[in-house]
């Protein structure tokens, strides 16, 4: 390894709220040069259908993530020290007009990659990823996607709008940023239009488990079947905070009741240790419908330190 390693300062020189406001209290750098990983907020939120508010969300998370330590127990790992992370600070975004923030994300989520960096986004309502696939995919080829969301997100269009929350993953598919046949969703529950919503997302080749059926899952075996269908191609990592239950995450767009408890969501995620991602969001998350002690926040800021372990432990390092 060469060049500076980019990490958090030493918790025990100086406290863990002092200093400005970056994600796990890494520096502030927009040179790719040395950098493995960057945490980058794109903080849009007007393609919401229900509550605003994740345009804050990028701000919320980083205040969330300032206690995060080095060293993650369960998957053995110090996330800092085989990799130089920073806090890309925010992408530009236009409010109002979701076409032209879908470009300026894929432009800026493309020089990361571009530059061998892989992006950690923090969002932004979750029409954001559809900028961040096409930066993916302009890359690396159509992607795989782990998904864990309340919703499925393939609909059509909302008030005939196309590039909207609830339609991400349907304007992938149409584009050929994805391969649903490698894809897994998972989370799926709460009330739906019509029957015929039911069966979208498998109508586009998607497979789909829901909360109940996800639940009762040992994360092992939905790490296999994530596996299994991955295949070794590239695959990109979603995670809506609304897959969590409102009682722990509040502060989200669109909130369904008997969602994962924390503590089975992380389990999820580290059931794909080894495995290597090209890109990462944790999304949907609204700091003005927080709780006190913004449990949100904190939710998707621990999300975020399990996506900085996976990269950790997938020696997929640019360097
Ligand atoms: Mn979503
Ligand atoms: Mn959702």
């Amino acid at each position: 390894m060469s060049g500076p390693l980019y990490g958090p300062p030493d918790a025990t020189r100086a406290p863990r709220y002092t200093g400005l406001r970056t994600f796990a209290r890494c520096p502030h750098l927009r040179n790719p040069e040395g950098v493995d990983v960057a945490v980058v907020g794109v903080p849009f939120d007007t393609a919401t259908s229900f509550r605003p508010g994740a345009r804050f969300g990028p701000e919320g998370i980083r205040a969330g993530s300032l206690l995060l330590r080095p060293y993650h127990p369960p998957l053995r790992v110090n996330v800092f020290e085989h990799q130089s992370v920073v806090d890309w600070g925010d992408l530009e975004i236009t409010p109002g007009n979701a076409a032209r923030t879908m470009d300026q994300i894929a432009a800026g989520v493309g020089e990361l990659v571009e530059a061998g960096v892989t992006p950690i986004v923090l969002g932004g309502d979750h029409s954001i990823v559809l900028g961040e696939l096409r930066a993916h995919a302009a890359r690396s080829g159509p992607l795989g996607l782990v998904l864990l969301d309340a919703h499925a997100d393939v609909w059509d269009s909302y008030y005939g709008e196309k590039l909207f929350h609830g339609t991400p993953f349907r304007r992938a598919v149409e584009e050929g940023l994805l391969e649903p046949e490698r894809s897994l969703l998972a989370g799926m529950r709460g009330s739906l239009y019509d029957e015929e919503d039911f069966g979208k997302a498998a109508e586009l080749g998607f497979e789909v488990i829901g909360c109940d059926e996800l639940r009762r899952l040992a994360p092992a075996a939905y790490g296999a079947r994530v596996r299994e269908k991955a295949d070794d191609g590239a695959v990109f990592f979603s995670f809506d905070i609304d897959a969590v239950d409102p009682a722990f995450a509040p502060g989200t767009g669109t909130p369904e009741v008997a969602g994962l408890l924390p503590h089975e969501a992380l389990a999820f995620i580290r059931s794909l240790a080894g495995m290597s991602f090209t890109g990462f969001d944790v999304v949907e998350v609204s700091p003005p419908y927080d709780g006190p002690g913004q449990v949100t926040a904190l939710v998707a800021a621990n999300v975020a330190y399990e996506f900085l372990a996976l990269s950790a432990l997938s020696g997929s390092r640019s360097r």
